[in-house]
């Protein structure tokens, strides 16, 4: 068993990735909701709640054998608890984030995703890898981003579209019909994709944030399988790495329409022997 990790933040800002692992699991975290600009009733801010509730799942998943959906939304309300006496929790634009596990048991892989990371399950029994995604926002976000897609990406117009974009999705953001991630509500853990599968069927398993698996799902340059060979071959890394020389070679996002030009970028994958 092995794990390897990188993870680069968007050139000049803070990461609000998330990344850790033990023997047996992985969590992944994306932070996301308060672009610069826009309130999000948090003093701690976006960085600050990744990396709160990301401790307290991997914590959670050392210590106990708890369904995932039930360690995460321990964990969405221990987090609260940690801010609920100074921030205002009710804020439509209060931090959130998505969510990937994974743990190992004796004979299976539990793993749960929220919101829209990617994790990439390499089977031995499929040509394909099984892809477990969550692609809600993406959906409540395609019939609000034409605007924001249609001007160059880093003029402030794209910025101050990309803010009302944001800002526009907190409505359909943990509501029926909508989406769903980790913010301030527990029941959003319920809303997650989760399962298990038997470990002696999987060769490996990679676990992307939108920045990374974006070579893949909105850049198009590579399938999941050329992915997992990238990170097979050369490490996650090499991936990232490929993910910024695309990038910089469309930074007005012409080609590739997106709401950040560079975005925070992290991929962990986990080999099992
Ligand atoms: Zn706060």
């Amino acid at each position: 068993m092995r794990v390897t990790f990188a993870t680069e933040a968007a050139p000049g800002r803070p990461n609000e990735d998330f990344v850790a692992a033990t023997p047996d699991a992985i969590v992944l975290l994306d932070g996301a909701g308060t672009p610069a600009g826009s309130e999000s009733g948090c003093v701690h801010g976006v960085a600050w709640y990744a990396r709160s509730l990301g401790s307290n799942l991997i914590a959670g998943l050392a210590q106990d054998g708890k369904p995932l959906t039930e360690i995460l939304a321990e964990g969405i309300k221990a987090v609260a608890s940690l801010h609920d006496f100074v921030c205002d929790l009710t804020h439509p634009g209060s931090p959130s984030a998505t969510v990937v596990m994974l743990r190992r048991t004796a004979d299976t892989l539990d793993y749960l995703v929220l919101a829209d990371s990617v994790l990439v399950l390499d089977t031995l029994d499929a040509a394909e890898p099984l892809v477990v995604c969550d692609d809600r926002e993406a959906l409540v976000g395609a019939a609000h981003r034409a605007s924001m897609d249609a001007l160059p990406s880093g003029s402030p117009e794209h910025t101050a579209a990309h803010r009302k974009y944001v800002e526009t999705l907190r409505d359909h953001r943990n509501r029926d019909g909508g989406f769903w991630v980790a913010a301030t509500d527990p029941l959003a853990a319920e809303q997650a994709l989760a399962g298990t599968v038997p470990t002696s069927g999987v060769r490996s398993a990679a676990l992307l944030s939108d920045g990374a698996s974006r070579l893949v799902d909105r850049f198009h340059l590579a399938t999941w399988r050329q992915a997992l060979d990238v990170l097979t071959g050369s490490g996650p890394a090499e991936l990232i790495r490929r993910v910024r020389e695309a990038e910089r070679s469309d930074p007005d996002g012409s080609r590739w329409p997106r709401g950040k030009t560079y975005d925070d970028a992290t991929a962990a994958f986990w080999t099992f022997s």
